[in-house]
């Protein structure tokens, strides 16, 4: 890797920065007292974003206007038909401003451009696959109740749902919770994080454009406290979905208590790749190095702690790092790059922290370790730090950077206990030959998926959620609609009531 990193300062820059407005009841609309936020490429240092910032006012509107879509609009009342063929059209819009919306998230996130891309690119399916289910949605029938009564379960919209997302994948996660809860014939609020709201108003211009009645979606920027906060408590609202920190998720989770609202949580994960021997070992390593630092290990999913079978351990550690070492780090609107900046200066500060304190803990540095100078931005060399063990805080906690623990094992059971020691409880690989150990590994893992000589793959069709810490329900696979909706019992009888009370 060349250092220091010289990065070009694109268009953006000198055009100033792109403004955005809150979606309220299909208006887009300033801030009551005008307050506006700023966003800064993480990579660049330029100001890429100023969006209106909302307050305790905007949350009443919204929340109000997607009551009332929701009481006496057409949503919750069309075709499901109907609804599926706006989501289809909101589907070709998103696919025409790929592009756009991939350069936004790569510019506030930090993110490489070519994996921008990808995740927009998957934002597409999804919506598509969202829209299929808006029209397989049902509920069930029971006519064996004997011959006068006829039982109908129907699924309904629960009404209002507020989502609430997280910075990392930023259009990516909004487009797990949103077409799912449209399809189901919910209104909502949504919240992007105030780092990377951009690309969900450039969603809502396209909601608007694609014929979604007013006050459907309405989409707010602003902070945790002044907005998500009364979002989660407020009494209209009937559903929270929530991706981010398992620390935020659990104080959602108290304040929703409060009207006992529905959540649905996706939170952190601490996830292990087990390695055995007889794996393809070529792929595994390839693997751990893309699990360890893609979106540079600012992934819930991140394989951070990379289990080693004991045997295998210095050869396969010293593929790891070769390829390591050919991982691009730099700016994020370079196609080549692998590795992009990092989201904040805070935030990078505290990921080296860890390593510092990992180090003090007796483990090593084997790679990386430092913060790289450029010529804008923060950037972090992709680090892999042995002689870990179980009791370390980076063994334990989610570190959220470019940050590879490596421990070793002997047996299979080893393995397992290792991968399991965590509160955490997301997701988790296995590599070997042998269908033995994988359904072993596949089957005591505590996690809520487990990739078997893969990793971090996604499809819609595929349920995905936390065990333990990592979260609540699941998002995607097919009954990802019926998450949104409440079950009403009809009991319809037939004829004169018999078995009276009183007589
Ligand atoms: P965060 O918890 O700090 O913030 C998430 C969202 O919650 C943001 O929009 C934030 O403004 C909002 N928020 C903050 N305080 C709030 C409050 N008091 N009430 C309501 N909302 C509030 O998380 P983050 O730093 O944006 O994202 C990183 C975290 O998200 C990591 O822990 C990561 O593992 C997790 N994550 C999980 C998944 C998953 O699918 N399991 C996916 C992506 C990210």
């Amino acid at each position: 890797m060349n250092l220091p990193l010289t990065i070009a300062m694109p268009a953006e820059a000198s055009a100033g920065p792109k403004t955005y407005r809150l979606l309220i009841d299909g208006k887009f609309v300033d801030a009551r007292d005008g307050r506006t936020l700023e966003r800064n490429s993480p990579g660049h240092g330029f100001t890429v974003s100023r969006y209106a910032q909302a307050g305790a006012a905007e949350v009443e509107a919204a929340v109000t206007a997607a009551h009332k879509a929701f009481e006496t609009g057409p949503w919750p009342r069309m075709k499901a038909a109907e609804r599926a063929a706006i989501l289809l059209k909101a589907a070709d819009l998103i696919e025409a401003r790929l592009e756009e919306i991939a350069r936004l998230d790569a510019l506030e996130s930090g993110k490489p451009i070519a994996q921008a891309r990808g995740e927009i690119g998957g934002a597409v399916d999804i919506w598509r696959y969202a829209a299929a289910l808006a029209r397989t949605l049902h509920g069930e029938s029971y006519a064996n109740l004997g011959d006068a009564m006829l039982g109908v379960v129907l699924r309904e919209p629960i009404g209002v749902v507020s989502i609430i997302a997280p910075w990392n994948f930023p259009f990516l996660i909004v487009s797990q919770k949103l077409p799912f809860a449209l399809a189901a014939g919910c209104t909502t609020v949504v919240k992007p994080s105030e780092m990377t709201s951009a690309s969900t108003f450039v969603l809502g211009d396209i909601l608007m454009q694609a014929g979604l009645p007013d006050g459907v979606v309405n989409i707010l920027a602003g902070l945790g406290a002044d907005v998500g906060a009364p979002m989660v408590s407020h009494q209209l609202v009937e559903m929270v979905s929530f991706t981010g920190s398992t620390r935020v998720g659990k104080m959602t989770m108290a304040s929703a208590a409060n009207s006992l609202k529905k959540v649905s949580m996706e939170l952190g994960g601490k996830n292990g790749q087990i390695v055995f021997p007889d794996a393809d070992l070529e792929a595994a390593a390839d693997a751990a190095v893309f699990a360890g630092f893609f979106n540079a290990g600012e992934c819930c999913n991140a394989g951070s702690r990379l289990i080693v079978h004991e045997a295998i351990a210095d050869d396969f550690l010293g593929a790891v790092k070769a390829l390591t070492a050919r991982v691009t780090v730099g700016d994020p609107l370079d196609i080549s790059t692998k590795v992009g900046a990092m989201i904040s200066s805070e935030h990078l500060a505290k990921v080296t922290g860890y390593v510092a304190a990992a180090a003090n803990d007796g483990s090593s540095v084997y790679s990386g370790g430092k913060q790289i100078a450029s010529s804008a931005g923060q950037y972090l060399d992709p680090t892999i730090l042995r002689g870990v063990t179980e009791d370390m805080a980076i063994a334990r906690e989610e570190v959220f950077g470019p940050v590879l623990s490596v421990l070793t094992f002997e047996s299979i059971e080893g393995a397992l206990r290792i991968a399991n020691n965590t509160p955490y409880g997301l997701s988790a690989g296995v590599w070997s030959a042998s269908i033995d150990t994988c359904m072993s590994v596949a089957r005591n893992v505590r996690s809520g998926t487990v990739w078997v000589n893969t990793f971090m793959e996604g499809y819609p069709e595929l349920p995905f959620g936390g065990y333990k810490q990592s979260g609540l329900g699941r998002e995607l696979g097919k009954r990802a609609v019926e998450d949104y909706t409440e079950e009403k019992t009809i009991q319809f009888h037939r004829g004169q009531r018999t078995g009276w009370w009183v007589g």
